[in-house]
C-alpha cells in the first residue's frame, strides 16, 4: 500500500445534525468565503495532573513554531504575501466597512486558512475580489518599513514582484496538479521544488539515490527538502538545524526541549529526543528511527506529531508538509477502539474479500480516540478527524501503526452543524432524521474507527504485485477500500454482540447518511460544470453510485421527488450492505493484483462525473441555506498560571479568541522565517 494512500483523512464525513445544541459554549467563531470558523473544546483537560499539561502546553507550542513554514512550502510568494497583507490590516486608516477593504479582507482570511493563497482544497489560486488599484494605493500608504521587502528593494519593484502573483490569473495558478499529461512538477505552484526543474529530473535524480539501497527497509527520500537546479546542478535543500527553514526549526527544537523534563516515562523521553535529533541532523534514518520508537509507545497518555509528516502536496508523492497535533487520550471512548482492534484478526478473516487477498495475521492495530488540545501547520485550521501513522510501509509491517480518531472534533463539527436546516433540507422523512439523531454521532465515529484502525490495514497485496501500480487511482481506491471495510461492518451483528452499537437498527443511520452524501450533499463543494478532483470525494460518489446502480433491478436505493426537490432514499439495508460487501470485495481484489484498467474504470465511471442538473439543483437547495461547504478550527489559548515565586501553578485554556485576533497574534508571536527562504 502506498504511504500517501494510508494516511489522514481529511474532513468530515457529512454536515448532517445529530445531537443537542450545547448551550453556553460558541462552536461557530466566523464565516466567510466557502468558510466556516469553529472552536473546539478540551474536555477532560483541566483533570490532567500539572505535570501532564506543561508537557501539552510545552508541545502545544512547538506546534506553533513551525507556522511559517507551511505557508512557505505552498508558494514562495505567500509569507510575502501575508505579511504585506497583514500589514494593510493593521494599519488601514480608512473606512473599514468600505467594499474594497472588505474584499481585501475576505481575502486575507482565506489566505490565513489556506496557508498561502491557492484553495485548500481545489487547491486553485483565489480571485482577489479588490481592485489592483486599491492594493497599490494601500501598499504605498504604509511606510516602506512595515512592508517585506527584498533588501534594496523599492515599493515600485516589491509591486511590480508581487502584484501579479495576487492578481494575474495565469500565474502560478495550481498549487499542486496532481493529474494530467503535462509535468506536474513545472504545473505545480508550491515551493518543494524549485529552479524550474523539470519532473524527469526530479525523478532521475531521485531514481539515481536509489541504486543500491536498503530495500527491505527503504527510507524516504526526498521526504525532508527541496529540490532544486541551481547553476545547472541539482541540490537538495535540506530542511533542519542549519538548512533551510532552520530559524522555524530552531524555535520547534527549543520547545521540545523544555517538553523533556515533563515526559510522562523514558519511552516519551526517548522520542522527544530522537525527533530533536532528527531536526538537528536531518538525517532520514533518524526519523526512521524516531517513527519506529513512537509507534511502539502506547502507554504514554500524551502523544503528539510534528514534523515533515504527508505527502498529498507534492505530485511526486515524496515531499512532507510540516504538520503539529497535539493530544492526550480519551480513556472513556478508547475502550471503543480497544475492542475494535482486539477483535482486528476476526474482522479480517471474516470480510467478503478473496481469502488470497487476507492477512493471515494482522499486526500492531493499535488504535485509539483522543482529544486534541494544539493544532499547527498543515493540520490548521483545517483539521482531519482521524489519523494513521507512520507512513513508511515498512515501519507499518515490521512496527505497526498508530491510528487514531479525533473525537473533541467530530464533536464540535456535530455541534456546529446543529439546527442549520441541513438535514431539514435534504434527508428524506422524520424516520432518518431521527435515527441520525439517535445514532449518528456514535456511528460516524464508529465508522472513521473501523476506516483508520482496520480498513487501511487490512488485506494483502499479492507477492509479484508493484505497490504502484494503481498509480493516480490509488489514493481514491485506498479511501474507497477504508471506507467500505467500516460500511459493510457498521451493520454486522458482530458491532452490537461486541457491545459497540445499542441494537441493529443503529447502522442505517450512517448507510443513509454515507449515500446520501455520497450521491448527492456532498455536491456542495463543487462549481457548477466541474468533476469530483478530491480523492476522498472520489471515493465517496464511487461508493454510493455504484451501490445505487448495482441495486437499481430490486431498488435497493431510488432517488424520489416531493415538492419538485429530489431526496435519496434506502429502501433495502440488508441488501445494501450486501453490495458494500461485493464492492469491497472487488476494490480488495484491484488492490491486490495492480489491476490498474479495472481500478481507473472503476474511478472514471463511478467516481468522476455529476448529473449537471442534480447539481444545480444541490447547489440552488445549499445556497438558500446560507452555510459553508468548508470548515476549520481556532485553537484555545493556552496560558501558564505562575505562582507567588514565578513556578507554574496550572495550566488554563481560554476559548474566547477570534480567528482575525488568533491569526494576527499568530504572525506576531510565532512567525522566525524571513520572507524569502531561497
Ligand atoms: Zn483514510
Amino acid at each position: 500500500m502506498t504511504a500517501m494512500a494510508m494516511t489522514a483523512c481529511t474532513g468530515p464525513k457529512t454536515d448532517v445534525a445529530s445531537q443537542e445544541a450545547d448551550k453556553d459554549f460558541n462552536y461557530v467563531v466566523d464565516k466567510f468565503a466557502d468558510l466556516e470558523i469553529l472552536r473546539y473544546k478540551v474536555p477532560g483537560f483541566e483533570s490532567l495532573s500539572l505535570r501532564q499539561k506543561q508537557l501539552l502546553y510545552h508541545l502545544s507550542e512547538a506546534a506553533l513554531m513551525g507556522r511559517d513554514i507551511f505557508f512557505d512550502q505552498n508558494g514562495r510568494y505567500n509569507l510575502a504575501i501575508r505579511r504585506t497583507l497583514e500589514a494593510i490590516y493593521i494599519n488601514y486608516e480608512g473606512d473599514r466597512e468600505e467594499p474594497q477593504f472588505k474584499a481585501l479582507e475576505t481575502y486575507l482570511k482565506r489566505v490565513w486558512f489556506a496557508s498561502g493563497i491557492h484553495h485548500h482544497y481545489a487547491l486553485d489560486k483565489f480571485r482577489p475580489e479588490f481592485s489592483v488599484d486599491f492594493f497599490t494605493s494601500c501598499v504605498k500608504g504604509l511606510s516602506p518599513d512595515k512592508l517585506p521587502l527584498r533588501e534594496g528593494q523599492s515599493v515600485e519593484r516589491f509591486l511590480e514582484e508581487i502584484s501579479p502573483v495576487i492578481f494575474d490569473s495565469k500565474v502560478m495558478p495550481k498549487r499542486s496538479a496532481q493529474s494530467g499529461d503535462g509535468d506536474l512538477i513545472k504545473a505545480s505552484s508550491n515551493n518543494y521544488y524549485g529552479g524550474d526543474i523539470s519532473q524527469k529530473e526530479v525523478e532521475d535524480y531521485y531514481a539515481k539515490l536509489k541504486i543500491g539501497q536498503d530495500t527491505i527497509r527503504p527510507i524516504s527520500y526526498g521526504l525532508n527538502s527541496r529540490l532544486v537546479k541551481e547553476d545547472g546542478q541539482i541540490k537538495e535543500k535540506v530542511w533542519k538545524v542549519g538548512g533551510l527553514y532552520s530559524s522555524a526549526i530552531e524555535r520547534i527544537v527549543e520547545r521540545l526541549r523544555m517538553a523533556i523534563p515533563f515526559a510522562e516515562n523514558d519511552a516519551q523521553r526517548a522520542i522527544i529526543e530522537k525527533l530533536i535529533a532528527y531536526y538537528e541532523t536531518g538525517d532520514l534514518k533518524t526519523f526512521d528511527a524516531y517513527s519506529v520508537l513512537w509507534v511502539e509507545d502506547t502507554a504514554s497518555e500524551v502523544d503528539f506529531v510534528n514534523g515533515f509528516i504527508e505527502t498529498y502536496g507534492d505530485p511526486l508523492g515524496m515531499k512532507a508538509s510540516w504538520e503539529s497535533t497535539v493530544n492526550f487520550i480519551n480513556k472513556e471512548a478508547t475502550k471503543r477502539t480497544r475492542i475494535i482492534s482486539d477483535n482486528a484478526q476476526w474482522f479480517e478473516d471474516h470480510s467478503p474479500v478473496d481469502k488470497r487477498f487476507k492477512k493471515e495475521r494482522v499486526k500492531g492495530v493499535s488504535a485509539k480516540v483522543i482529544t486534541v488540545s494544539m493544532l499547527g501547520g498543515d493540520c490548521y485550521p483545517s483539521t482531519p478527524i482521524g489519523i494513521n501513522l507512520p507512513n513508511a510501509d515498512w515501519i507499518r509491517r515490521d512496527h505497526g501503526s498508530k491510528s487514531v480518531t479525533i473525537e473533541n472534533i467530530t464533536e464540535a463539527y456535530d455541534k456546529a452543524s446543529q439546527g442549520n436546516g441541513f438535514s431539514e433540507e435534504f434527508v428524506w422523512s422524520d424516520k432518518e432524521r431521527e435515527a441520525m439523531r439517535r445514532y449518528g454521532f456514535l456511528t460516524d465515529n464508529l465508522h472513521t474507527d473501523l476506516h483508520e484502525c482496520l480498513g487501511h490495514g487490512s488485506g494483502k497485496l499479492l507477492d509479484d504485485t508493484d505497490p504502484n501500480a494503481l498509480k493516480a487511482y490509488s489514493s481514491t481506491l485506498e479511501e474507497a477500500r477504508a471506507d467500505l471495510f467500516g460500511l459493510y461492518y457498521l451493520g454486522d451483528p458482530k458491532l452490537v454482540e461486541l457491545g459497540l452499537l445499542p441494537d441493529n437498527e443503529a447502522y442505517k443511520a450512517e448507510y443513509y447518511k454515507y449515500i446520501m452524501n455520497g450521491l448527492m450533499t456532498q455536491l456542495v463543494r463543487i462549481e457548477l460544470d466541474k468533476d469530483v478532483e478530491e480523492a476522498h470525494m472520489r471515493n465517496r460518489q464511487l461508493i454510493a453510485k455504484w451501490v445505487y446502480e448495482k441495486g437499481k433491478p430490486e431498488d435497493i436505493i431510488s432517488f424520489e421527488k416531493k415538492e419538485g426537490k429530489t431526496y435519496v432514499v434506502v429502501n433495502d439495508y440488508l441488501k445494501l450492505r450486501a453490495l458494500f460487501g461485493e464492492l469491497l470485495a472487488e476494490v480488495q481484489r484491484i488492490k491486490s493484483e495492480g489491476d490498474f484498467a479495472a481500478g481507473k474504470a472503476l474511478v472514471e465511471n463511478y467516481g468522476v462525473k455529476i448529473d449537471p442538473e442534480l447539481h444545480a439543483e444541490v447547489l440552488e437547495r445549499y445556497a438558500r441555506l446560507n452555510l459553508a461547504p468548508y470548515k476549520g478550527f481556532v485553537n484555545p489559548v493556552m496560558r501558564e498560571v505562575k505562582g507567588a515565586n514565578g513556578t507554574v501553578t496550572d495550566i488554563v485554556l481560554d476559548y474566547t479568541e477570534g480567528y482575525a485576533e488568533q491569526m494576527l497574534r499568530y504572525s506576531r508571536d510565532y512567525s522566525f522565517l524571513p520572507t524569502y527562504n531561497d
